[in-house]
């Protein structure tokens, strides 16, 4: 089965045959030869915990901080984020830290929060939520398009073109594991899917090894994996108390287990001519 190349245009390495780096502040660039690493918890929880998690993963080597303020749950009775409140703890937390923030968005209506938000986050859930990628579109910020949990990479592809289809370019396309009939892990990360975008698009692609797999003890070889695939950067769960997350604990990592995971990323870049140039 091939790509149908020419439903693309703006995503497509026929139009731009060079890496697009995407500038997403603090001197941190996505693409173009760097390789980036994204880190925090899956949600935002108090003021504390994501400061602590921020300076932890910033010692570590990470460039950007994630969490959740708007979660996605299967359960409405699942905590769904602290919303508005979370938004303030994750700025608090690039205030003390520098780190540019990664967020997800989950309405469109909620965009005035993320005003200082340095990269909005579309969830696997709302990857074909065209109407959400049109404006986003529409907005200059950085997007980090995830891959819906039953989709394509052409339909991937296509949502990157939906975006920037409206005039904003600066896409960050992320594989976060598919649907398939593997139930051991959480989801199957599709490791084959970086050289085909790689080859059709000139895109920035990162791994996410958490929800890929569901399971922390394997966030740590698929991380290696994805360096060998040629990814241009990871984002991945870490959490100072596992046990006790509001979310995604099974597949969280210890700051000390990220920073194991950072220092084997440092050395295995330059086999594979990628810069890591850590905010450190
Ligand atoms: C997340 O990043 O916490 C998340 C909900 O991811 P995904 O949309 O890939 O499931
Ligand atoms: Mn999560």
């Amino acid at each position: 089965m091939e790509l149908k190349e020419k439903a693309f245009k703006s995503v497509s390495r026929k139009n731009h045959p060079g890496d697009t780096a995407v500038d997403i502040g603090g001197g941190v660039k996505i693409g173009g030869g760097s390789f980036t690493v994204i880190a925090g918890p899956c949600s935002v929880e108090s003021e504390e915990q994501i400061i602590g998690i921020a300076e932890s993963v910033k010692k570590s080597g990470a460039h950007a901080l994630r969490g959740g303020a708007f979660k996605p749950r299967s359960s409405p009775y699942a905590f769904q984020g602290l919303r508005a409140l979370g938004m303030e703890y994750l700025l608090e937390a690039k205030r003390a830290t520098g780190l540019p923030i990664v967020t997800e968005i989950m309405n469109i209506a909620h965009l005035g929060l993320f005003a200082d938000v340095d990269v909005i986050q579309v969830g696997a859930r709302n990857m074909q939520n065209f109407e959400l990628l049109k404006e986003l579109g529409r907005t200059d910020k950085p997007i980090l398009l995830k891959r819906g949990l039953a989709n394509t990479v052409q339909e991937l592809l296509m949502s990157a073109e939906y975006i920037m289809s409206e005039g904003n370019s600066r896409v960050i396309l992320c594989e976060r594991g598919i649907r398939t009939f593997e139930n051991v892990t959480r989801n199957t990360l599709d490791l084959s899917c970086i050289p085909i975008i790689k080859e059709a698009s000139h895109l920035p692609v990162i791994v996410d090894p958490s929800h890929a797999t569901g399971i922390a003890r394997f966030v740590a070889p698929m991380s290696y994996a994805s360096v060998a695939a040629g990814a241009d950067g990871l984002i991945i769960e870490v959490h100072n108390d596992p046990e006790n997350a509001l979310c995604d604990g099974d597949q969280s990592i210890l700051p000390s287990e990220f920073g194991v995971i950072t220092d084997k990323i440092k050395k295995m870049t330059e086999l594979f001519n990628k810069k890591y140039d850590a905010a450190e």
